[in-house]
């Protein structure tokens, strides 16, 4: 094989790229991961690493080293205005004995590039993938570097993790079909001194929307909400300090039509997009990594079919999963009127109840499906 070529060529290395190429590696594949910016994120992004997640990576060393470095999340307390607090534990979530764990998504990615690093695969920073045609036997790329110069690859495979914007679902004319909230969400991670229980995510529902508030770590939390004032909403006695990061973005619910055509398979974020609520995005396209995983490699081995499967696989699972996650944030969002009695009436009585408890678990913790890599 020519230098610089790989059986795998992964676009993109978010989470979900630099999961499937570290999987992929540890399979004794060789890969090539490109990603068109020259540096990795700073962003925390994706706090939250679930069990699914947790288990996935186990065998690749990442786990261990994500808890460690991570805080355990030990209890949901859902506030509302007027009303008494209330707080579910977490910890260990349902039949497993893991949690949900905290740690910034931009650590979570350094975490799998240096287990890559550590199988001799670098990431390929400044190079974009701008155009790719496939045939029988093979895809061609068109990448763009940083200097500018123009490089033609030819892989047997190529694994679509570019991100919500992604260039290869474009290139390979699927739709992307979903809606959108209509008003802007905004985040901080910044300072608090707060008495709320820092070892607890806090859900407040309030009249226009609601406010999500974790601990990123020490006095540094996430507030993430809608509405004028979002920080107003936080607790008497909370007092805000230095702010490290604050965006604001759109809630959308989008999922592409296949997960795949051919050779070229989709994954994470350029499959499927929905709220940070559930805290699945991060998670979910960890999860198709691990499977495109296999099927690559049972494809390279010979199994072709196995191309197939996975979108076959995955397809179902991300439909299902972005509507329970859009069916969970219109009820939180409590829109219209009507729509907000009745999740402030629902929603405590929800959280008392068993069998809804463990079902709002399980998809918080990913663990409302099994992953199957075989049809
Ligand atoms: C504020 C916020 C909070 C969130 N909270 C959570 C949470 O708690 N839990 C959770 O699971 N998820 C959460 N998410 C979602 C999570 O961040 C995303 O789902 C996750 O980053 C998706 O990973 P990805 O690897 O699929 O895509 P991305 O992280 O978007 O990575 C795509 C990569 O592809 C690169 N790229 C793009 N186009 C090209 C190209 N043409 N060629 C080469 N490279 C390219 C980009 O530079 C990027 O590095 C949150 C997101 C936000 C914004």
């Amino acid at each position: 094989m020519p230098p610089n070529t790989a059986p795998v060529l992964v676009a993109g290395a978010g989470p979900t790229g630099l999961a499937a190429a570290l999987l992929l590696a540890r399979r004794g594949v060789a890969v090539r991961i490109v990603d068109k910016a020259l540096l990795p994120t700073r962003h925390s992004k994706a706090l939250a690493v679930n069990p699914r997640t947790q288990e996935l990576l186990e065998d690749t060393g990442v786990t261990a080293r994500m808890l460690a470095e991570g805080w355990t999340v030990l209890g949901l307390t859902l506030h509302r205005p007027s009303h008494d607090d209330v707080a579910v534990p977490l910890s260990p979530l349902l039949d497993t004995h893991r949690s949900l764990v905290s740690l910034p998504q931009a650590r979570t990615e350094a975490l799998l590039a240096e287990a890559l690093h550590a199988l001799g695969v670098e990431v390929e920073r400044g190079v974009k993938l701008d155009a790719l045609e496939q045939g029988d036997d093979g895809v061609s790329a068109s990448l763009v570097h940083a200097d500018g110069s123009i490089e033609q690859v030819r892989a047997p495979l190529l694994y679509g993790a570019d991100g919500a914007h992604s260039t290869v679902r474009q290139a390979l004319g699927l739709a992307f079909p979903g809606d959108e909230l209509p008003e802007p969400w905004q985040l901080w991670d910044l300072r608090l001194a707060t008495p709320l229980d820092p070892d607890r995510v806090h859900l407040m529902l309030l009249p226009d929307g609601f406010l999500f508030v974790l601990r990123v770590h020490g006095d540094l939390w996430r507030v993430m909400g809608n509405g004028a004032h979002p920080l107003d909403a936080l607790p008497p006695g909370t007092v805000c300090g230095e702010v490290e990061w604050q965006s604001h973005f759109h809630i959308a619910h989008r999922v592409a039509e296949r997960a795949g055509v051919g050779r070229v398979l989709l994954g994470g974020d350029a499959a499927h997009i929905h709220s940070p609520l559930g805290a699945r995005g991060m998670n979910l396209g960890i999860e198709d990594a691990y499977v495109f995983a296999d099927c690559a490699a049972d494809a390279l081995g010979g199994h072709l079919s196995r191309l197939a499967s996975y979108a076959q696989l995955r397809h179902p699972v991300h439909r299902r999963v972005v509507r329970r996650i859009a069916a969970l944030t219109r009820l939180m969002h409590g829109h219209p009127a009507a729509l907000r009695e009745l999740r402030d009436e629902l929603v405590p009585r929800l959280m008392h109840f068993g069998p809804a408890r463990r079902q709002f678990f399980r998809v918080a913790g990913g663990l409302d499906h099994p992953v199957r890599t075989r049809g």
